[in-house]
């Protein structure tokens, strides 16, 4: 059955994804994003493209609509580590976060929509349990007590009680989802708000062979990458659970960010060699400090598997290899356009 859906933030990366996917399986989907989105057609991933600044509570009011069956709450002042973790951002990171949430969980208790789902981070996890690169500890329930490494993750902890209470207190049909890394095709490649592994896809891309690379950090530090089309199916079956939760949405492969460099090389097939920038040097080249983020971190699916239902593993290497040649296609692109 179609169904009426408002996905918030559908111009961006994973809204642009989702909105697509849902659209396909028929439904009506509906976008409310400030932006449009930068690489997908509108006609692909929705019906209705609506600008506008979800900070302004009377926008919010009108663009849920009466009758929605799903709200997807994909919209956050939004980035890559140096945005985030540099503190630059800080201010807006979390005031317009918080302020997007606040309207919308309001609005939707008015509205009484069906089901919402908020997109949280893996941010949320404290400091102290992911300081040793091998074994970090995300498990869901470790978040408290809380201590997150920035701003940001302060901001999606407030906003997954902020939804949790109006559960308690108005009956709001939750799903929360802690998202690790999630990469692929048509997310942003450059420009400061890119994510590790399209700023390695991109660096290796514009490197010659022969050349250098540099990466920031001891490269030590552990993460893992989900990617999106993994993310996609995890969010679907987690809005077809009853599961009401944060819970993670992940990969558990989890690599160093050294390891992510030589895995991007590979693919590359070009001899490159990895420069990797101390605390130090960066911050003499750059004038901050080196936004390289916890030791280490990686999605523990436990709870996904015993509470949601399969959690999907992509090989990293496959989904770098397919986001390897969309970036080449971008840097090829822009190459022309500057000729
Ligand atoms: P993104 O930046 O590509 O998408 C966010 C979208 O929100 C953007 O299109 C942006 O224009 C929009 N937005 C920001 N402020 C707005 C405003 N005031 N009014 C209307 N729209 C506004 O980010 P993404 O990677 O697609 O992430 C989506 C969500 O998932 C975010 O909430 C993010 O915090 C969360 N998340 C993402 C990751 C990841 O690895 N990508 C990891 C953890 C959590």
């Amino acid at each position: 059955m179609s169904k009426k859906i408002l996905v918030l933030g559908g111009g961006g990366f994973i809204g642009g994804h989702l909105s697509k996917s849902l659209k396909e399986k028929g439904n009506h989907v509906r976008i409310c994003d400030i932006k449009s989105h930068q690489f997908l057609p509108h006609s692909l991933i929705c019906d209705e493209f609506i600008h506008g600044d979800l900070t302004d509570p009377n926008v919010v009011e009108k663009i849920i609509p009466e009758n929605c069956d799903e709200l997807y709450q994909l919209a956050a002042d939004m980035g890559g580590a140096e945005y985030l973790f540099s503190g630059i951002n800080d201010a807006n990171v979390m005031s317009s976060s918080a302020l997007i949430n606040l309207n919308v969980v309001r609005e939707c208790v008015r509205k009484k929509v069906k089901k919402v789902f908020f997109s949280s981070s893996a941010c949320v996890y404290p400091v102290f349990n992911q300081h040793d690169p091998s074994n970090p500890n995300c498990e869901e329930s470790t978040a408290y007590p809380a201590l997150p490494d920035s701003e940001y993750g302060w901001e999606k902890l407030f906003s997954e009680r902020l939804y949790q209470a109006f559960y308690r207190n108005h009956g709001l049909n939750i799903r929360i989802a802690r998202f690790h890394n999630i990469y692929g095709p048509f997310g942003t490649w450059q420009g400061g708000k890119e994510k590790v592994p399209a700023a390695m896809l991109r660096k290796v891309i514009m490197c010659d062979n022969g050349g250098e690379i540099e990466v920031w950090g001891e490269g030590s530090q552990t993460r893992s990458f989900l990617y999106i089309d993994d993310c996609i199916d995890a969010v679907s079956t987690l809005m077809e659970s009853v599961f009401i939760d944060p819970v993670n949405i992940g990969s558990e492969e989890m690599v160093t960010i050294n390891e992510l460099a030589e895995y991007a090389i590979g693919i590359s097939g070009k001899n490159i060699r990895v420069r990797n920038l101390t605390g130090e040097e960066f911050l003499k080249k750059y004038g901050y400090p080196c936004p390289v983020g916890v030791n280490g971190r990686n999605s523990d699916n436990r709870l996904f598997r015993e509470k949601v239902g399969e959690s999907i593993g992509y090989p990293l290497n496959e989904g770098l290899t397919k986001t390897y040649h969309w970036i080449n296609e971008q840097v090829l692109k822009s190459k022309n356009l500057q000729k």
